[in-house]
């Protein structure tokens, strides 16, 4: 694992008990990946990063450029001592030290922290079984408390989500919003093939704002695949033809199980389209080979 504190290559890092990030989870974050040692979509990730700062009134007072330049830095020193491995990047940024009451008054320096590790390989079992997900009976905080929208360290009603599917033998949860609609995963994006057609909940429903669900959705417009963003049921989801989810670590995955309830396709037709349209479409982005994975 590769570690940087404030801009320094460092063996641990630490922050202070004062900090409003450890305090109050009063940070912003991002996740990042490389393909074959190159990072993928670091400017939307650092404009994601600058909107959720702005929503939780975090100035940044570092430039893009300077972050991207620390990624690329902390990817390099990765691939370096791991060369070959494909890495996920997280960098935070911390409220910074302040008092220990709620007051941000005194929190003039924000913090950030950059850790570069393997990509936890994907079980290639996956692929052919599907994952099963967990309709929880924990709901997604709705827009008026903290908005799904924010991509903040307080990502503890998220935990308790992945914790709840987990306990019951699920490999992610799948939350509902406080009007019963679908939402998402704990980390990511869904999406639902019903009656014929693509289906994936509207940002509407307080979703993160995910990028690989962007980049899907581009996608189905680009190559004239309908599709259609609103508010569902958990029973539409239920009587889904085939599923899968999207997220920046996990790309596009198909999804074989929700609840006790085996899906008809695990790696159904617009999955199966979806799935090698977004590979292609990322190493043509980073101009790679299409097959050489
Ligand atoms: N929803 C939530 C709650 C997430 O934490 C993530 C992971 N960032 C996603 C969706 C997927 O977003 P992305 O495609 O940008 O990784």
């Amino acid at each position: 694992m590769i570690l940087f504190a404030n801009g320094e290559r460092v063996e641990r890092a630490t922050v202070s008990v004062l900090d409003h990030g450890f305090l109050f989870g009063d940070s912003v974050y991002e996740v990042m990946r490389s393909y074959s040692g190159q990072l993928f979509a670091v400017d939307e990730h650092l404009e994601r990063l600058e909107q959720s700062a702005r929503q939780i009134a975090l100035p940044i007072p570092w430039k893009r450029e300077a972050l991207a330049a620390e990624l690329q830095q902390a990817l390099a020193a990765f691939v370096a001592a791991h060369p070959g491995k494909d890495t996920r990047l997280r960098l935070i940024i911390t409220r910074g030290e302040g008092d220990f009451s709620l007051s941000t008054e005194g929190c003039d320096e924000p913090q950030r922290f950059v850790i570069a590790a393997g990509l936890v390989p994907l079980d290639q079992e996956v692929l052919v079984r599907g994952l099963t997900l967990k309709i929880v009976k924990r709901i997604r905080n709705p827009h008026e408390a903290i908005s799904p929208s924010i991509k903040s360290g307080n990502y503890l009603n998220n935990v308790l989500a992945f914790m709840e599917a987990k306990r019951s033998g699920a490999d992610d949860a799948i939350f509902l919003n406080h009007r019963g609609h679908l939402a998402e995963g704990s980390t990511c994006n869904l999406f639902f093939v019903h009656r014929g057609l693509l289906k994936t909940p509207a940002l509407s429903c307080g979703i993160l704002s995910g990028i690989t669900r962007s980049q899907v959705l581009n996608l189905c417009a680009h190559h004239k695949l309908e599709f259609a963003e609103g508010n569902y049921r958990r029973e539409d989801l239920l009587n889904a033809e085939e599923a899968f989810i999207t997220s920046t670590t996990k790309g596009v995955l198909p999804v074989g199980q929700v609840d006790d309830h085996r899906l008809s396709h695990v790696f159904g037709p617009v999955t199966e389209r979806l799935y090698g349209l977004f590979h292609d479409w990322v190493r043509s982005q980073l101009g790679l080979e299409p097959q050489n994975d």
